[in-house]
């Protein structure tokens, strides 16, 4: 979008496409393409893709995938941004939310019988100001609309860090090893490419790849590549150890299977495993053992599941209940003395924080705290936070900064738990911009740091940097520039206790991605020599601060 063509040249459409990795092309709307009420429109959804009527000589089949801006958009930049917003929730699949609201109004009608992801929000950008129920002119996303966008896209995400009685590797691991590794999902061939970090500390980073099929067998791999494109895979510790991590499958909805790729020193063997409907995959250590237990949670009062695995392969499950719409927050806030991860629910819209804290390790049961308002610990009710969990200070407990993009505070809660309960101390901070933060611990000293990545804001001259967490939880700062939109894997693969990071470039033409390797202790990289990575795959559990 900061890319986007001039508004008054009407035969724009330059913008490379990929350029940003974002595969679609925007530019301004002819007056037969979208006119009136319409500021804004695109065929990059799942619904309009592929339509001929988006057939021009430009896009001869319809199949490129545009995002249209009339000109009436163009009248102030608050109005092109409320327009962009909204399309790009189409692009991320989001129906129109008014159409939960007015039933009665035809231009308000329901067209489609889309699947909901949180309760009708009248604060949603999906929603036509001129539909009743709906409020005006929302600047921004609603706290409902990043719910639903973190319900659909959550599932590539995991912390090593989280990882219960694993999580003292800090790194996903694959082979056994205990050496720190990537697993690209690479759907379209039919398997998992597994990278196994192989370098010595002070020297070049070096990856050992194999490649096995999501189906088990040797040889070519063959299945089915609708169903592997949308099965969602998430790392988690269901057998053997946490060095050779299992990979959960999990197919939304009905007709994809779910399944357990089962892990034995880098061998991979799916199990079936039989998940009914849509759930979100929140995965940790409940029982305070070392593996990880599996939390089917669906949001509102539809009921939960936790899937428990055994030692012999045996997989079992008991119904659970949380009926409000939350996003998950697992972490190890009761450090390793407590053993295992509890979770707090945090409810953006409400504004309110619910405590799961594990009691009885047979019987699951737990300690509810909750609900709470945030705000009287320091969260302001429809603000966006990003939650950024990690290891602040160094006493091995988990803690969390409360990032809020742009210029309203930030918190860091320090935990100060005990066995008995989850408790924060509170400090507030002063992040103004707009980042990407990643964590990871770059200078070696077993304290966790932040990455601020400014991605396009580096074009404006806005720096990433990086702070550098000591053990009183105070910072210092370093500046990087990056200069370009990366995805940036994070782990130590040169087993030095020193973060790494691979800027992974899924559209570089030459197929490759740069690499920093971290110095302990310098607070600097080195940059080693950029390696070729996977074509159409995508790293498992990277990605995202919590
Ligand atoms: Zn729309």
């Amino acid at each position: 979008m900061r890319e986007f063509d001039t508004p008054d040249s009407l035969t724009s459409g330059v913008c490379r496409p990929g350029q940003n990795e974002i595969w679609f092309r925007v530019r301004m709307a002819f007056w037969d393409e979208c006119h009136g009420v319409c500021t804004g429109v695109t065929n990059a959804t799942p619904d309009t893709e592929l339509q001929p009527e988006w057939a021009n000589p430009d896009n001869p089949g319809g199949q490129k995938r545009e995002l249209l801006l009339a000109t009436s958009s163009a009248v102030s930049d608050n109005v092109m941004a409320i327009t962009g917003r909204h399309e790009l929730g189409h692009v991320l699949g989001f129906a129109h939310e008014h159409e939960r609201f007015d039933l009665a109004d035809p231009g308000c009608t329901p067209k489609w019988g889309w699947r909901t992801l949180t309760p009708p929000d009248d604060l949603s950008i999906m929603g036509y100001d001129s539909c009743d129920g709906i409020a005006n002119n929302q600047p921004r996303l609603s706290p409902y609309d990043r719910l639903g966008a973190f319900y659909q896209y959550t599932w590539a995400r995991r912390h090593a860090l989280m990882m219960g009685g694993g999580s003292s590797i800090e790194n996903l691991a694959y082979d056994s090893s205990g050496r720190a590794g990537i697993a690209w999902h690479r759907p379209w061939d039919h398997e998992i490419e597994l990278w196994t970090s192989a370098g010595s500390p002070g020297e070049p980073l070096e990856f050992h790849a194999s490649h096995h099929c999501l189906s088990g067998n040797q040889g070519a791999c063959k299945g089915d590549v609708v169903e592997h494109a949308r099965q969602r895979p998430s790392p988690l510790f269901a057998s053997g150890m946490a060095a050779d991590l299992d990979v959960l499958m999990l197919g939304p909805g009905v007709g994809i299977d779910d399944v357990i790729q089962n892990n034995k020193n880098g061998i991979f063997q799916p199990q079936p495993i039989a998940i009914d409907g849509y759930a979100i995959p929140v995965i940790g250590s409940f029982e305070h053992d070392i593996d990880d237990e599996l939390l089917l949670y669906r949001p509102g009062p539809e009921e939960d599941t936790l899937v428990v695995f055994d030692a012999d392969g045996g997989i079992s499950s008991l119904p659970l209940g949380y009926s409000d719409y939350a996003i998950p927050l697992v972490g190890r806030f009761r450090g390793f003395g407590g053993g295992g991860n509890d979770i707090i629910w945090y409810q953006p819209h409400h504004n309110t924080l619910h405590v799961w804290q594990w009691q009885n390790f047979e019987s699951f049961e737990f300690w509810e705290n909750g609900p709470d308002d945030a705000k009287s610990i320091g969260l302001s009710p429809l603000t966006e936070y990003i939650p950024i969990l990690g290891d602040f200070n160094g006493d091995t407990f988990t803690d969390m900064f409360w990032y809020a993009p742009g210029r309203v505070t930030d918190w860091l809660w320090e935990s100060a738990s005990t066995q008995e309960a989850i408790l924060f101390s509170v400090f507030p901070h002063d992040v103004d911009g707009e980042y990407r933060p990643f964590v990871g611990d770059f200078d070696g000293d077993d304290i966790h740091d932040i990455l601020w990545y400014a991605v396009a804001d580096e074009v404006d001259g806005v720096n990433s940097v990086i702070w550098y967490f000591d053990d009183k939880g105070g910072h210092d700062v370093r500046i990087f520039t990056i200069h370009g939109d990366y995805t940036p894997i994070i782990g130590d693969f040169d087993d030095d206790g020193c973060s790494d990071v691979l800027w992974y470039e899924p559209t570089a033409e030459d197929g490759s991605s740069p690499l920093w390797r971290c110095l302990p202790g310098e607070r600097d990289f080195a940059c080693d020599p950029p390696v070729i990575h996977p074509s159409q795959g995508y790293p498992i559990g990277n990605g995202g601060a919590y």
